[in-house]
């Protein structure tokens, strides 16, 4: 399968077009931004990893019956994947607190949650992503609500998979945020990516951030910290 005419090109990936309407082709960079845009940088090598822990993590999702957008992986940073129209909504997903969870509510960062949060947010760089309710996403007619019933539910499963997948490799899941994806005849699939950019990784013995923290608040290392996850799941 060849790239043809790029589709769309976002902060962290390209999409090209296939000679087949029904998938297209995800393509990786190194590219790096944080704060809607605000800081700009570049990880090297993010990319490779980043599709790479992606296809891993959607192909044992796959396996526990969760349904993906993901074909497969041609190259290094390219991937074939399931052409959708993407849901203009982000779902994140909290085990422990931190970040903007921290800094709205007054949770100390590291807090364990009681429970597993949801939240969704909007889609929209120029509002920066505003965290919306359902009742906001029927009135605006972001999705439907048995649409945001499956969502619902295939994030609380993929959560609770990941969560134990990475603890079995000492790796804490603190929050992660997911996309979702509608075929063309009218499937919700899970999109996009799962890799250091849009999830919090912490070391569960020394709760060292393995994530992209490392590149938002300049801690260093940021390199190691996405080939160290790599290293853990896939051994390399
Ligand atoms: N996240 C993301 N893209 C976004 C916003 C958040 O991938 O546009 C991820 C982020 O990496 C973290 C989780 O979602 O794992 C929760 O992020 P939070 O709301 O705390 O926002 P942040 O503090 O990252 O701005």
């Amino acid at each position: 399968m060849e790239k043809r005419e790029q589709m769309y090109e976002g902060k962290a990936k390209k999409v090209f077009a296939t000679d087949d309407p029904n998938l297209c082709i995800v393509s990786y960079k190194d590219d790096a931004t944080a704060f809607n845009g605000l800081k700009k940088g570049t990880i090297a090598g993010k990319g490779v990893i980043n599709n790479r822990v992606t296809n891993y993590l959607m192909g044992k999702l796959e396996a526990e019956g969760i349904p993906t957008h993901f074909v497969e992986e041609l190259s290094e940073r390219d991937t074939l994947v399931r052409r959708v129209s993407i849901v203009p909504l982000e779902v994140i997903v909290r085990n422990i607190a931190a970040g903007s969870f921290s800094k709205r509510f007054g949770v100390q960062e590291g807090t364990d949650l009681q429970c597993p949060t949801l939240e969704f947010c909007l889609k929209d760089d120029d509002l920066g992503d505003p965290m919306v309710n359902e009742y906001h996403i029927y009135a605006c007619g972001w999705a439907t609500k048995e649409e945001v019933e499956t969502i619902k539910d295939i994030t609380f499963r993929v959560n609770e998979y990941l969560k134990n997948y990475f603890a079995a490799i000492g790796i804490l899941l603190v929050d992660f945020k997911l996309e979702f994806g509608k075929t063309a005849d009218g499937k919700i699939v899970l999109a996009d990516e799962i890799s250091p950019d849009t999830c919090r990784f912490w070391d569960m013995e020394t709760r060292e951030k393995l994530d992209k923290d490392r590149f938002r608040r300049d801690l260093g290392n940021v390199e190691d910290a996405y080939q160290e996850i790599c290293r853990r799941l896939l051994g390399e």
